[in-house]
């Protein structure tokens, strides 16, 4: 394992503009906030009696430097991490900054983070703000240095007021395993967690297992609808969907660890069905859909094994016959693409008859994979605001979800406050 005051072999990147950029912004706020970080420094100076406190960092080029903070935890020791940008050795943007022991534990091929200087704002850091930072925090990085440019800088640095403005939040929250809203308990796992726990789940011979994925709308549905609130609550595990869960939980006095979404987790769990042999079966969508989503998943992970898959337009008459073709399938894992609440219904009412271990409900999941259906681009993703994107794709039928829904939703969360 390379050691952090090892030679460093990787060319540096050039960062001609970012450079100018950091120094601009980094000379701005020290003259405008002159006043504060005088006052600051004599404070520390004066009750700590000295400067600075800071701790050592690895930088670029595996250079090493005390990053600093000014004296005491009094607010605004930050503002002194300006001066590295000043100097080069930090940046607005760039992966964050490790200490020695986190540097020496990287493999040898995440060392390319230290071709650029550590970054006030990560990648990472914008994905993680909302729960979407499903890739692990090296794979970000590499992706980020790869690409660096001035305008991927000032988008990421976009997103990452825009995020904070909107969902950002100073003080940390707990994070029970599981919270309850209008009664309903939801996991609180982060998305490798929910993944590991649904590829145990559908190992050959386990228990049958209902999985359930619910946003705003699922639990406004439930607040009216006993059976469907009913059948949340036997679900063996529900995962909180969607940014409006997000702020309802940071309502409550929780933190969601991840926005656990089926779409989301769909491609990690057709990779990692691929590499463990497990089959899966998508039942949903209008006709050639599933299909469709199944034959795009096949080419994306070779060695994948979708047993079989058909439309979610069939009636009481047909059931039988659906069902039989699930079991003969095989397949240890049922995607069911019906519309809450009609799918968790459906999985519920059938769940003694069906084969596979698994079955989750999965919504407009076909639509989006198939590519009937674009969905947000990730910019959008990255500030929570996705479902904006599906309300102007369809707005006659998602209006009333959103516009009336949310706000509602929030209401109902609001009045749970304790
Ligand atoms: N659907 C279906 N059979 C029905 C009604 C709906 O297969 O009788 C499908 C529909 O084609 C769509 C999915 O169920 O693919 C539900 O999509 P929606 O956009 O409502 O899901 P969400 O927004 O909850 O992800």
């Amino acid at each position: 394992m390379p050691r952090s005051d090892a030679p460093f072999s990787q060319p540096l990147r050039a960062r001609g503009a970012q450079r100018l950029l950091d120094i601009g912004v980094a000379a701005m706020v020290l003259v405008v906030l002159s006043p504060l970080w005088l006052g600051r420094a004599v404070l520390g100076l004066v009750k700590e009696r000295r400067l600075f406190d800071g701790e050592i960092c690895v930088g670029l080029g595996l250079a090493q430097f005390r990053r600093l903070r000014f004296a005491g935890d009094l607010p605004l020791a930050g503002l002194a991490v300006w001066w590295h940008l000043l100097r080069g050795e930090m940046a607005l943007v760039g992966p964050r900054a490790l200490s020695p022991t986190e540097a020496e534990r990287l493999p040898a091929a995440a060392m390319a983070r230290f071709q650029v200087p550590p970054g006030l704002i990560s990648a990472y850091a914008v994905r993680r703000q909302v729960g979407i930072a499903f890739v692990d925090e090296s794979s970000q990085d590499l992706d980020y240095v790869a690409q660096t440019s001035l305008v991927l800088d000032l988008g990421l640095i976009a997103r990452w007021l825009l995020g904070r403005l909107l969902h950002g939040n100073a003080k940390p929250l707990a994070q029970p395993d599981s919270v309850a809203i209008f009664g309903i308990r939801l996991d609180n796992m982060t998305m490798p967690e929910a993944l590991d726990w649904v590829m145990a789940a559908s190992a050959p011979g386990q228990a049958p297992k209902q999985i359930a994925f619910i946003n705003a709308d699922c639990l406004n549905i439930a607040w009216r609808d006993p059976a469907y609130s009913a059948t949340l609550r036997a679900a063996d595990r529900v995962f909180p969907d969607g940014i409006g869960l997000r702020i309802a939980g940071r309502m409550l006095g929780f933190a969601l660890r991840d926005n656990v979404n089926g779409t989301d987790m769909f491609p990690l769990l057709c990779e990692a069905a691929a590499g463990s042999g497990r089959s899966l079966y998508l039942l949903g969508a209008r006709p050639g859909i599933a299909a469709a989503a199944a034959e795009a998943m096949r080419r994306r992970f070779p060695g994948l094994m979708i047993a079989g898959a058909r439309d979610g337009y069939f009636n009481a008459n047909e059931e039988d016959a659906v069902i039989d073709a699930i079991n003969r399938s095989g397949a240890a894992i049922l995607l069911v693409a019906l519309g809450a609440p009609r799918q968790e219904q459906w999985i519920a009412r059938h769940r003694a008859q069906l084969a596979p271990p698994v079955a989750m409900g999965v919504g407009g999941l076909f639509d989006f994979y198939s590519g009937r259906i674009r969905r947000a681009p990730p910019w959008m993703r990255e500030i929570g605001l996705e479902w904006v994107y599906r309300l102007l794709q369809e707005p006659g039928r998602m209006w009333r979800r959103y516009i009336i829904g949310n706000p509602v939703f929030l209401y109902r969360v609001w009045k749970q406050k304790p």
